[in-house]
């Protein structure tokens, strides 16, 4: 039983590691879910996801979703699958870039499960299913979700739609940060201030490291690409498809149209990157100012001169045959599936070719070890001797570094009763708990995974 004045805080996934958040808080009335996301390692789907929920999925009531990145989405459909019938509730947006991030994560499990004779973790109609439980609540509309529980979700200026989500009860108040933007960023709004929470269950990614500025990363690549001109090779970019690439479109649409840059040709090799820039089109009533003012001169804020897609397999096998220098973007972010794994067979043992990495590489995929300076690595089973240069510019991270987390925080020091740092690795969390206490005195506290507490609430 659970006091009255209280409800439970359990850390169900995403604690020592960045990826797979999943939270639990309840009461003896009522249980939520804050993100169900798929834990991503060496493969796509780490094996853990097998595993059957720490809790009974049939008695969650609800399920609040931060934002559209699979490691906070991409369990949703085997929740379903296994008999959760409660309400799933996130912004207008997120719940649009869902819809298309999960049906292109059911084909990459798909495939791997059909690879190692497993059994898919979930199908085309545990994913329907889910949408049909699925509602949502815009930005800033407080929401009453009965048993005393309000509900309000303010920007977290991560990805299009992303949201830090706030619930009330009995005068206190909780806010799941899900992750946080590096803001300001090109095209959205920056996240906005939290200055009255009791409780923050915040994310950590960058807990332990700075980003360089916005001007150092803009100066750096323009060098990568000078250098891959000048060498006459390939320069290829992993990306996540929602957020990376589309920051990353601007940054090359700048450079290209003022001039800063040749125009070589630029390959965006990624069907789901495709469609969600064109849902980024869509919906740019969402940007900020300054973007909003940038289409008014562009009407096109991520295309220029030399700019191709690439849809089907043909095409992108296609890129090899185009002469050097060149541009690839493609995904996944981590290597640890998508086009970019076939590229880096192709490019990555020729020095002329250059590799940039440019957002957070989970410890055990692809990705990490180049970004580690492993030389010797496998694709597809093939062992690679690494001879491109490898260049890595963590400014395009799409998180808040630590110098930002902290300012974060600030605003909400003098009230907050206890800060939860998690959806970092474990070394990344502490360093970022240490600063916390240190700078600016708050109880912050880094849970185990599976650990449960009890709130004032
Ligand atoms: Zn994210």
């Amino acid at each position: 039983m659970i006091e009255d004045n209280k409800m439970r805080l359990t850390f169900c996934g995403g604690v020592g590691e960045v990826t797979g958040a999943n939270f639990l808080f309840e009461n003896n009335d009522v249980k939520i879910l804050v993100d169900c996301g798929l834990e991503q390692g060496t493969k796509y789907c780490a094996p853990k996801n097998r595993a059957p929920f720490p809790y009974i999925p049939a008695e969650v009531d609800f399920l609040f979703i931060t934002h559209a990145h699979i490691d906070h989405t991409g369990r949703i459909p085997k929740l379903v699958k296994e008999g959760f019938r409660g309400k799933i509730y996130s912004t207008p947006e997120t719940r649009k870039l869902a819809v298309i991030m999960l049906e292109d994560s059911m084909k990459l499990l798909e495939k791997e499960a059909i690879h190692e004779g497993l059994e898919p973790l979930y199908n085309a109609d545990d994913v329907r299913q889910t949408f049909l439980l699925w509602e949502t609540i815009p930005y800033h509309t407080k929401t009453d979700i009965g048993h005393g529980l309000e509900v309000f979700f303010k920007d977290a200026g991560h990805v299009l739609g992303s949201s830090m989500i706030e619930f009330t009860r009995n005068g206190k108040k909780i806010v799941f940060t899900g992750d946080l933007g590096n803001s300001p960023t090109p095209l959205l709004k920056d996240t906005e201030k939290i200055v009255d929470a009791d409780y923050l269950v915040m994310e950590s990614v960058y807990g332990d490291r700075n980003h360089e500025t916005h001007e150092e990363r803009a100066n750096k690549l323009e060098d990568v690409i000078e250098d891959i001109v000048k060498r006459r090779g390939t320069l290829i970019i992993p990306v996540f498809s929602l957020e990376k690439t589309q920051v990353i479109l601007y940054e090359l649409n700048q450079l290209v149209e003022n001039d800063r840059v040749p125009q070589v040709p630029v390959f965006l090799d990624s069907p789901l990157a495709i469609k969600i820039t064109d849902i980024y089109r869509e919906m740019s009533q969402n940007f900020n100012d300054k973007a909003k003012a940038d289409l008014k001169r562009d009407n096109d804020l991520f295309a220029f001169p030399n700019f191709h897609i690439t849809t089907t397999s043909e095409e992108s096998k296609h890129i090899l045959t185009y002469p050097n220098p060149k541009i690839i973007l493609a995904g996944s972010g981590m290597s640890n599936g998508g086009r970019i794994v076939h590229h880096e067979l192709n490019y990555l043992g020729d020095s002329h070719n250059t590799v940039l990495m440019i957002g957070y590489q989970s410890a055990g995929t692809l990705g990490r070890q180049i970004v580690d300076g492993v030389k010797d690595v496998k694709i597809f089973g093939e062992p690679v001797h690494i001879k491109a240069r490898v260049e890595k510019i963590d400014g395009y991270s799409s998180h808040k570094d630590s110098e930002h987390l902290v300012q974060f925080v600030e605003d909400d020091a003098p009230v907050a009763k206890k800060v939860f740092v998690v959806m970092g690795e474990t070394k990344s969390s502490l360093f970022l708990v240490q600063k916390l206490r240190d700078y600016l005195g708050v109880n912050a506290y880094h849970p185990k995974e599976g650990e449960s507490v009890l709130l004032d609430f």
